[in-house]
């Protein structure tokens, strides 16, 4: 320095200068933010930052001198870049992180302006009829929805020349000589109950089963059924009276009871079809002078389903020794008991999938 002219320019003092980097430095460490980074850019590299003003005092250096203050200022202003740059990523880095984390997106959170989905009415109808029997001891049992002919009607005394399978408007899969259909009924699960348990067996078995029944108000060619089986020893019509009216109970309320009357299933000796009380006018609209009621239409009663003590035969064909083992077994429809319990009145609303059906029932899950 001792070259420099007399008329030396202050703010190219090396302490000056090198107090101006300083200053830079500390507030680009200092910087918290980008936008407070940016700020200290204007103040500290900008055009009118201290050291870009003293840049513009080299001129007034004399000649000599120019290219050593320039140097200087040409080491402070790159070491300030320098540290800008360094700041200025690490900033980054750290927004792009805050980023990351901030406007994760939840998937799991509930979004209201999406409705809550629910089950369909008949499959809780179905669980919760399932469930009135697993408190009585039962076991759920299911079987294939695509079943063998032999399981569907041999085996529970429907031989091929039974005026029964033709009744039953059957799906045949393949050729009728494949021997496989869409089961009509879920009797077949009967069957495979007692082929695969050991005795006694308590077994309910809900589920699909097929008819080629066009779709309307009261016929569709898919439908629910429950089907129950009790065998075991000393097992009388009494034990299914007994079963069917707990049942009826649970699902309908205390003194709704089931009445039986004759009838003829292959499978079951004797057969009875069962009558549900009315659970609305609870029998009382059938006296004469006493409010209709629409539930029963004023029968007092409603049809059910069937029953009967099983068939020996299809005992015999389980392998079952009847000399030792009877038992009962009951079915019924699971539209059909949605329908007269809550009044829907059109079997193709439960097949629709119109949520405006579906939502009354509430959002049971
Ligand atoms: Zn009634």
């Amino acid at each position: 320095m001792s070259n420099y002219d007399p008329v030396e320019v202050t703010p190219l003092h090396a302490d000056e200068l090198a107090r101006m980097r300083d200053d830079a430095l500390d507030a680009i460490k200092a910087a918290r933010d980008l936008d407070e980074l940016k700020q200290v850019r204007l103040a500290h590299a900008g055009d009118r930052s201290p050291i870009a003003l003293a840049n513009r005092e080299i001129g007034a250096l004399p000649p000599a001198a120019r290219a050593d203050a320039g140097k200087r200022i040409g080491g402070a202003r790159k070491a300030v870049a320098e540290a800008l740059a360094e700041r200025q990523a690490q900033l980054e880095a750290e927004r792009d992180e805050r980023v990351l984390v901030e406007e994760t997106v939840d998937v799991t959170l509930p979004w209201d302006r999406a409705p809550r989905g629910a089950r369909h009415p008949l499959t809780t109808l179905q669980e919760r009829v399932a469930d009135a029997f697993v408190a009585m001891g039962y076991e759920v049992a299911e079987g294939p929805e695509l079943e063998g002919e032999w399981f569907n009607f041999d085996a529970l005394n429907i031989s091929p020349d039974h005026p029964a399978r033709s009744e039953h408007d059957t799906f045949f899969v393949e050729s009728v000589e494949s021997g496989k259909v869409l089961r009509t009924q879920t009797s077949p699960v009967q069957i495979r109950a007692l082929l695969g348990r050991s005795l006694p067996v308590y077994v309910v078995s809900p589920g699909k089963v097929f008819r080629t029944d066009e779709l309307d108000a009261t016929h569709t060619p898919v439908f629910h059924q429950v089907e129950g089986l009790a065998i075991d020893e000393g097992l009388t019509m009494a034990h299914l009276k007994g079963t069917l009216d707990r049942f009826a109970e649970v699902m309908f309320g205390e003194g709704i009871t089931t009445r039986f009357r004759p009838n003829y299933f292959p499978f079951t000796e004797p057969s009875a079809e069962m009558d549900l009380k009315c659970f609305v006018c609870r029998g009382a609209s059938a006296t004469p002078g006493n409010p209709p009621c629409r539930t029963c239409k004023s029968e007092g009663w409603i049809e059910w389903g069937g029953c009967g003590m099983v068939n020996p035969r299809v005992l015999v064909a389980c392998g079952v020794d009847p000399a030792r083992y009877s038992g009962f077994a009951f079915g019924m429809g699971i539209e059909r008991t949605l329908m007269f319990r809550h009044n829907v009145e059109d079997m193709r609303d439960m097949v629709e999938g119109d949520v405006r059906f579906t939502l009354p029932f509430g959002m049971e899950v």
